[in-house]
């Protein structure tokens, strides 16, 4: 028989990811450390979470050889199994809303993932919201396996065997606070849960965009209703299943306005090319250094490339238009040049 090929280099680039000091912030009494999860092929933190769901699905036997993954998202989970997808020769559909920018939809289909749309003006039990639509199309394919992060164990998993002992072991197994945002919660819950078992001392800050429910939930036991956010991939307007807030030992709300103008600084101060959802997570840690006392060793992360946002929150026009930037001069072209 002969043997299968061997599956593309690219899986093994997935994790071990750099973390580096920050130097040019001001971090009050504290040492602040970024590890960058943009760095992975995929170029997001979503690569290791694609890689284990789809590994442990393989695992118990749910997963066939050329069988066929179904998702509901057009984020970062979307690239990440697209690529693990491709490396592994799984068909992969993909249900993604109407509203996502084409540039996603573009990337999607040419790692080779099968895009279907839908509406995204229905919410949950509609037939046609995507969550719903993922879940009917898995009944419909034989095999299929639906991926389904929000209540994927592996989720959460890929952090607890894989994020959380690389960062102790780059922080050489001192780190007092780790600041993390939820989407779906698989990194809060995977990385609370192993340093709670190997580093008890290091304390889970929550990073939470405001308009999300969640650090009002942590801080008050209620919420109000959820309001609207800029930043991509954290905040939420319900708890998802696999999300641990127990976890959670210090909450910080920050504004679009400060996330989008905080990643922006990462870049010219630093650097470092990330998204929007790294400026709320490196908001709500330099808050957290700054109101420290005693000196801290402080890590957060760099969730995804700040490619994709080049257009948005890298571009002065786009800034002024929201409101978040004073506008540039009318119709300058020095201002798009310089
Ligand atoms: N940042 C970005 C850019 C994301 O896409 C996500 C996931 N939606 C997160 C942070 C949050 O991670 P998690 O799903 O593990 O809570």
């Amino acid at each position: 028989m002969p043997s299968s090929p061997r599956p593309p280099a690219v899986l093994s680039q997935i994790g071990n990811t750099p973390l580096i000091e920050l130097t040019r912030f001001d971090t009050g009494p504290c040492r602040l450390f970024l590890k960058l999860e943009n760095q992975n092929p995929g170029g997001s933190i979503k690569d290791r979470i694609a890689l284990t769901m789809i590994e442990a699905a393989e695992r118990d036997g749910r997963l066939k050889p050329g069988g066929t993954l179904i998702e509901a998202t057009a984020g970062n989970t979307g690239l990440g199994l697209a690529l693990v997808a491709s490396a592994k020769g799984y068909r992969l559909i993909l249900i993604i809303p109407d509203k996502m920018a084409l540039e996603k939809i573009n990337h999607l289909r040419a790692l080779g993932a099968e895009v279907r749309i839908t509406r995204s003006d229905v919410g949950k039990g509609h037939p046609e919201y995507y969550q719903d639509m993922a879940e009917r199309l898995t009944a419909e394919i034989p095999g299929a396996v639906y991926i389904n992060q929000f209540a994927n164990a592996a989720n959460p998993l890929a952090h607890e065997i894989g994020t959380g002992p690389e960062i102790l072991a780059q922080m050489d197994g001192d780190i007092d606070a780790m600041v993390v945002g939820v989407g779906s919660g698989g990194t809060l819950s995977g990385l609370g849960r192993f340093f709670k078992n190997k580093s008890p001392k290091t304390k889970m800050v929550l990073a939470d965009p405001r308009g999300s429910i969640l650090a009002d939930l942590i801080k008050t036991g209620r919420h109000d209703e959820p309001g609207s956010w800029v930043v991509e991939g954290i905040g939420e307007d319900f708890v998802p299943p696999i999300c641990d807030l127990s976890l959670v030992g210090d909450a910080y709300t920050i504004t679009d306005q400060e996330a989008l103008l905080t990643a922006r600084d990462l870049l010219t101060k630093e650097g470092i090319l990330a998204g929007s959802s790294t400026g709320t997570l490196l908001a709500a840690a330099l808050r957290y250094c700054r109101d420290q006392t005693e000196p801290k060793r402080v890590v957060t992360l760099a969730c995804d490339t700040g490619n994709k946002y080049l257009s948005k929150m890298f571009n002065d026009f786009w800034m002024g238009d929201q409101g978040f930037l004073d506008r540039p001069r009318h119709g300058d072209l020095r201002d798009l040049i310089s």
